[in-house]
């Protein structure tokens, strides 16, 4: 995981050095990722954060996104850089980058830790992406199942019993 944040930083920083950007982690699955991925950005940044719920606490997607906490700043004019945990269908992120273009930022782009491709309804563009991983159920490194499990230090599948 580490190795590949690192990388990920790397490409983050060419891009993103000089523009003074805003890091908006989507939490709460986000808050290890980008707390791991920003210590390695030497440059000046701030960051913010959003919270959706999109799942409640079942393990197949409700379709239904609601903004639950939005970010304290303006980001008009700034360069966006959104932080997700995960994209599944992308419907999440489809609602979050929907709800921040209205807001006029000078750009914005994704990093996204986890990405399951073959879900995807909504074809967003991903521009930075640690891991394509099957269409199985992870926890670990922020993700949860319930609640739980946030605070392994690795991604891990969940075997769902009965
Ligand atoms: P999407 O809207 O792309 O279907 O779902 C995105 C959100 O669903 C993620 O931010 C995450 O909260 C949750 N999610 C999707 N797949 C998984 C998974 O495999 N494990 C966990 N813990 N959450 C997931």
């Amino acid at each position: 995981m580490q190795s590949r944040v690192r990388e990920l930083a790397g490409q983050i920083s060419e891009e993103y050095r000089d523009l003074d950007p805003v890091v908006i982690a989507v939490l709460k699955g986000s808050f290890i990722f980008v707390a791991d991925i920003i210590r390695h950005l030497e440059f000046p940044l701030t960051t913010e954060f959003m919270r959706v719920s999109s799942y409640g606490n079942q393990v197949v997607t409700t379709g239904e996104v609601k903004l639950e906490l939005d970010i304290a700043s303006s980001v008009a004019n700034r360069h966006i850089l959104l932080v997700e945990d995960i994209v599944d269908t992308g419907l999440t992120l489809e609602y979050l980058k929907a709800n921040l273009e209205v807001r006029r930022p000078a750009s914005l782009k994704v990093c996204a830790l986890l990405h399951k491709p073959s879900n995807n309804v909504k074809i967003s563009n991903l521009e930075f992406v640690g891991f394509n991983i099957p269409n199985e159920f992870v926890v670990g490194f922020g993700l949860d199942y319930q609640g739980y499990y946030r605070n392994l230090p690795y991604i891990a599948q969940l075997e769902l019993t009965g």
